[in-house]
């Protein structure tokens, strides 16, 4: 984090309200609906959150904003609290809209004691047509004239299941002719007869969220509750509840939500990926989850930055995802150790060396701190290199290797090719060099200059592995800004599979979530569907932007 950035304009009121003492303490909170996973733009909300406190003192809280039992599950709940854990923050308080009904209850029904709220039988179409337009006001619903105790008497009906869903709602009694189309009666409780994943049976009617959101702030004496810009218009409802129930004055702040180029960003919309089987679930490495980034080799650390990086706004803006992969390479190469993985394999056969094989030692990481540590590779007569680091016939200032050039192998030996082999279609099958004993690594005095280094796996130390190359997930910047469905903006090459790469013995050890530089390849980590007979290894980040440069 960069200490000397200036403040953005919700630290800037937070100083002024601690300053003048309005508050003592800092209380913010982050609120996700459990009906998914999180994604990127959730940390944003849960950076600025939990940074907030950290920064300031005082605390935040995680609310589950429960309210709608259809689209809500426990597995949601489990995996949104698994997911800021592992981005580093820790909550004061694991707190549920849904612990709050009963006291929501009482508000609604404070509410109608003081003639603020009446139950309405019109049809939801009834509704939307009364309630005019901009610039048009709306019209006073045949039942806004309802007698206290008639509505005292419905509403608890309402609660003790006595209607079927849709029959009747409550709203808010404010005004039809309000500026403010928010402000419009609204309503503030439906009838849903549906099990609820933390109160079961219990009720069968529910809050809106402009009724349950503030007043939970409320109950929770938040003093900061920040929200995204579409929540603009409904600060004055979020105002009026609070000073009619005359409850801890918690106010709301909006910022710009996060938006980033080739991706979708709405659980219910990553749900359609998950439940078509366009990904293989919501942690596909290819997915904006907290969870897919994670599995593809994010850090936690390089998601901070990010979220660090975009900074808080008031104004919309859409942010490239290229930034996110420069804040992951950025983190990586202080952090990944270089390994070599061959993906396009061909044979190479160094015909003048006559041990069996040696251990070479190889430097871990030249930008960490202590190089990283070492690590021994075999090195042996019989190597895998790739395919396209030879040309028959090279091109021009072409320093792999070619017949007659020469090339240093990583932590080894200089060769020269000799000769080579094809078969009866004119593939290359077989290198054949021959190589400088006086040439090795951190040794070498044999005086030649070559100016290609290429990566090789000894072939007898060699383990396989599968290995998977993401790309974008979508082709176009705003799939849901297009015209049509957002799904037929699909990459359909989004992934490519190299089922028999060989990798150095050493990964045979990898860990999930550890990062390693495939040398001249990427970063890549260990996938979770790797077993003992077979490893896979996703890349997390190409190790330059081909996309920038139009090179894709
Ligand atoms: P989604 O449409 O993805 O479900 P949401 O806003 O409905 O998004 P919630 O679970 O209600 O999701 O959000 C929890 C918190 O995360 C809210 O405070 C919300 O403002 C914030 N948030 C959600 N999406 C973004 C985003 N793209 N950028 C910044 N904050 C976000
Ligand atoms: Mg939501």
């Amino acid at each position: 984090m960069s200490e000397e950035r200036s403040l953005n304009f919700i630290e800037e009121i937070i100083e002024n309200d601690l300053n003048s003492g309005k508050y003592k303490t800092l209380i913010t909170r982050f609120p996700p609906e459990p009906n998914g996973y999180l994604h990127i733009g959730h940390a944003k909300a849960i950076c600025l959150n939990f940074g907030l406190t950290k920064k300031y003192g005082g605390y935040t809280n995680l609310r589950f904003d429960d309210t709608n039992p259809v689209t809500e599950k426990t597995e949601y709940v489990d995996s949104q609290q698994a997911d800021i854990k592992w981005l580093g923050f820790e909550w004061k308080n694991e707190l549920y809209t849904s612990d709050y009904f009963e006291t929501l209850y009482q508000f609604a029904v404070k509410l109608i004691q003081d003639g603020l709220a009446y139950v309405d039988h019109s049809t939801a179409e009834e509704i939307a047509q009364a309630k005019g337009t901009p610039t048009e006001p709306g019209k006073d619903s045949i039942y806004r004239s309802r007698s206290i105790e008639e509505n005292l008497d419905l509403f608890t009906r309402m609660k003790n299941g006595e209607f079927p869903d849709g029959a009747c709602i409550l709203r808010a009694k404010i005004d039809m002719a309000h500026t403010n189309m928010l402000m419009r009666d609204p309503i503030i409780y439906r009838i849903k007869h549906a099990d609820h994943h933390r109160t079961g049976s219990t009720w069968c009617i529910y809050p809106m969220y402009d009724f349950a959101h503030g007043q939970s702030d409320s109950i929770e004496s938040i003093t900061h509750s920040l929200c995204t810009l579409e929540y603009v218009s409904h600060r004055e409802l979020y105002d009026w509840f609070i000073e009619k129930l005359e409850i801890f004055p918690s106010h709301q702040y909006e910022f710009a939500r996060l938006n980033l180029t080739y991706t979708v960003m709405s659980k219910r919309k990553l749900l359609q990926l998950v439940n078509e089987g366009h990904v293989s679930g919501w942690n596909d490495p290819r997915m904006p989850t907290i969870s897919g980034l994670r599995r593809r080799g994010y850090t936690a650390a390089s998601i901070r930055e990010f979220c660090e990086r975009i900074g808080i706004a008031k104004r919309e803006n859409l942010i490239e995802l290229s930034l996110l992969e420069f804040c992951v390479r950025e983190d990586l190469n202080k952090t990944a150790n270089r390994v070599m993985a061959v993906m396009d394999p061909i044979k190479m056969i160094i015909t003048n060396y006559n041990q069996d094989s040696e251990i070479l030692i190889g430097e871990n990481n030249p930008e960490a701190e202590d190089k990283g540590g070492q690590r021994e590779i075999p090195f042996s007569k019989e190597l895998w290199i790739e395919r396209e680091d030879f040309m028959e016939e090279p091109a021009k200032k072409w320093f792999r290797l070619a017949p007659g050039a020469m090339v240093r192998l990583k932590f080894a030996y200089i060769v020269k090719c000799e000769d080579f082999k094809k078969d009866e279609n004119g593939n290359i099958t077989e290198i054949y060099c021959t190589y400088f004993p006086d040439s090795k690594s951190g040794e070498d005095t044999s005086g030649i200059n070559v100016k290609g280094t290429i990566h090789w796996v000894s072939a007898m130390h060699a383990k396989t592995a599968e290995i998977r190359n993401y790309d974008r997930l979508f082709t176009v910047e705003s799939p849901d800004s297009e015209e049509g469905d957002f799904k037929d903006y699909l990459n359909p090459d989004s992934v490519e599979v190299i089922e028999n790469a060989y990798i150095e013995p050493y990964l045979a050890e990898a860990n999930a979530e550890t990062g390693y530089q495939f040398i001249r390849k990427g970063y890549y980590t260990l996938d979770s569907d790797s077993t003992a007979e077979k490893l896979v290894f996703n890349r997390t980040v190409s190790l330059k932007d081909a996309w920038a440069k139009g090179k894709k």
